[in-house]
C-alpha cells in the first residue's frame, strides 16, 4: 500500500511506515494514493464481521502484510460486538461502546496496537500521550500486556471524572500513569518537548500513537460495514448515517467506506457547539473560534485535525460535497434529544444525542437512519443522571475497576522531572 503526505505528495511511504511515524513532513497527514472499491458488495456484507473485516483490511493495505498477520491482527482487535440497536421504526443507534472503555475509540486503539506490535517485530517502544480523557483509557488497554511496548500517560491531576482515571491508572504492568499538576495543554506540552529531545525520543524509542494513525481510520471502515450488513436490503437503499463529530476521524472512515462501495446515501456531520465544519460546508470559509466546553466534551474540537482528508477525498473526485451536510447542536437540544431518546426507550449520553438530533432534523419520509453510539451512557454517568433525573447502573468493565486503587504517581508540571521519571522506568 502507498500513502502520500497531504502537505507533500513527494513523501510516499508504505503502510508500516505510515503507522510507525504516524505524522509526515510538515505534520501532513498520510493518505492512500488509491482508494479501492468492492465489486461484489453483498458477497462480502453477506460475511461475518471478522472475516468481513480481514477482507476490508487487506483491501486497503494491499500484499504488506500476510493475510495470516491481518487475521490475527483483526481477530485479537475486534474481539467485540457492535449491534444495531433499533430506536424507531427506522431509525438505529450503531452502538460501538461494547469494548472494554465503553467507547468507539477502542476499536481504533486496539487495532494500532495490534499492527505496531506486529510491524515493530519485538524492538522496544514507548508510547507517550497526553489524555483528557476516552483516548487515554483505550490505548492503555489496547497495550495492556504486550512485550517490549510501554506505555507512558500523562493527564491533569483532578481534572477527569474519577471513573474515566480509574480505567487507566488501575491496569498497572506496562502502562504508566502520570497525574501531571496542570492542566491538559501542560500535559500536551510536556509530550511534546520529550518528543523533541533526541535523549528521549531515541533512548527510549518514542512513538505517539495519537488519533490521526492511519490504522485507526483502517479500523473504523470495519464498522461500517457491520453496521449495513444488519439492515434489510429494502433499509439499504435509502440509508443515512448520522456522526457525531470531533476530529472527524469517525466521518473519514464513513465516507471510505462508502468509496469503497457501501451504500450510503447521505452523511450528516453533527458537531456541538464548536461548529466550524458545519459553517464551512454552509458558507465555504474555514473559520475556527475559540474552542468552548459542551456537555459532550469529546466533540470540543474547534480546528479538527482530519478534516484535510475528507478535502482529499472530495477533491480527488471520490465523492460530491453534497454526500455531506453539516448540523450543529446546542447545549439545550442535546439535553432534549437525551430525554426524546428515553422516552423512546433509549437511555444514551451527550455524543450520541446529538447525532441522533441531527438525523432526525435531515431524514426524509421512506430513509433509514443510523447514528452512531459512540459511548456509553455510564461513562458520561453525572450528566446522564442529572439531565433524565434517574440513576443509571455502571457495567462490568467499570464496576471492575471503580474500586480498585490508581497506580498514578504524581509529578510537578516540570519536563526535567518527567524525563528522570521515564528514565528511572525504562531507561
Ligand atoms: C472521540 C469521540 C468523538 C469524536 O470522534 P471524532 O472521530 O474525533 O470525530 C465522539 N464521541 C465520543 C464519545 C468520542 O470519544
Amino acid at each position: 500500500m502507498e500513502l502520500e503526505n497531504l502537505k507533500d505528495a513527494s513523501e510516499v511511504v508504505t503502510f508500516a511506515q505510515a503507522v510507525k511515524q504516524g505524522l509526515g513532513k510538515n505534520q501532513g497527514l498520510f493518505f492512500p494514493k488509491k482508494l479501492p472499491k468492492f465489486d461484489d458488495i453483498d458477497a462480502i456484507l453477506a460475511m461475518p464481521f471478522v472475516e468481513r473485516s480481514v477482507e476490508i483490511v487487506s483491501q486497503i493495505i494491499g500484499d504488506e502484510l500476510s493475510r495470516e498477520t491481518v487475521t490475527g491482527i483483526v481477530e485479537r482487535a475486534f474481539a467485540f460486538d457492535a449491534p444495531l440497536a433499533k430506536v424507531t421504526d427506522n431509525i438505529y443507534s450503531l452502538e460501538l461502546f461494547h469494548g472494554p472503555t465503553l467507547a468507539f475509540k477502542d476499536f481504533g486503539g486496539r487495532f494500532m496496537a495490534q499492527c505496531l506490535t506486529e510491524i515493530s517485530n519485538g524492538e522496544p517502544i514507548t508510547i507517550l500521550t497526553a489524555t483528557s480523557g476516552d483516548t487515554g483509557a483505550a490505548v492503555a488497554h489496547a497495550f495492556h500486556g504486550i512485550d517490549n511496548i510501554n506505555v507512558v500517560i500523562l493527564f491533569p491531576k483532578d481534572k477527569i471524572s474519577q471513573l474515566q482515571e480509574k480505567l487507566f491508572t488501575t491496569l498497572g504492568d506496562n502502562i504508566h500513569t502520570v497525574a501531571i499538576e496542570g492542566d491538559f495543554d501542560d500535559c500536551q506540552q510536556l509530550v511534546k518537548t520529550a518528543f523533541d529531545d533526541v535523549d528521549v525520543r531515541e533512548g527510549l524509542h518514542l512513538n505517539s500513537a495519537n488519533s490521526i494513525n492511519i490504522s485507526r481510520l483502517t479500523a473504523q471502515i470495519c464498522y461500517y460495514f457491520e453496521a449495513v450488513s444488519q439492515l434489510s436490503a429494502q433499509e439499504r437503499e435509502d440509508l443515512v448515517i448520522s456522526v457525531p463529530s470531533g476530529n472527524f476521524g469517525n466521518l473519514t472512515a464513513g465516507l471510505i467506506a462508502k468509496v469503497m462501495g457501501l451504500p450510503v446515501k447521505h452523511f450528516v456531520a453533527a458537531t456541538n457547539m464548536n461548529d466550524t465544519v458545519p459553517r464551512y460546508l454552509k458558507t465555504g470559509e474555514w473559520d475556527p473560534k475559540d474552542t468552548v466546553a459542551t456537555l459532550s466534551n469529546a466533540m470540543d474540537v474547534s480546528n479538527p485535525n482530519n478534516w484535510p482528508r475528507i478535502e482529499a477525498i472530495i477533491e480527488q473526485g471520490y465523492v460530491d460535497k453534497s454526500v455531506i451536510s453539516g448540523d450543529r447542536v446546542d447545549e439545550e437540544y442535546t439535553q432534549v434529544a437525551m430525554r426524546q431518546l428515553a422516552q423512546l426507550g433509549y437511555i444514551s449520553e451527550p455524543h450520541a444525542a446529538i447525532a441522533y438530533k441531527a438525523l432526525v432534523r435531515k431524514l426524509e419520509e421512506g430513509q433509514t437512519g443510523i447514528f452512531l453510539g459512540t459511548a456509553h451512557p455510564a461513562k458520561f454517568r453525572e450528566t446522564v443522571e442529572t439531565v433524565l433525573g434517574q440513576p443509571i447502573s455502571l457495567p462490568q468493565p467499570l464496576a471492575d475497576c471503580a474500586g480498585k486503587e490508581g497506580l498514578d504517581v504524581d509529578l510537578p508540571n516540570d519536563y526535567a522531572a518527567l524525563k528522570a521519571h521515564m528514565f528511572k522506568l525504562l531507561g
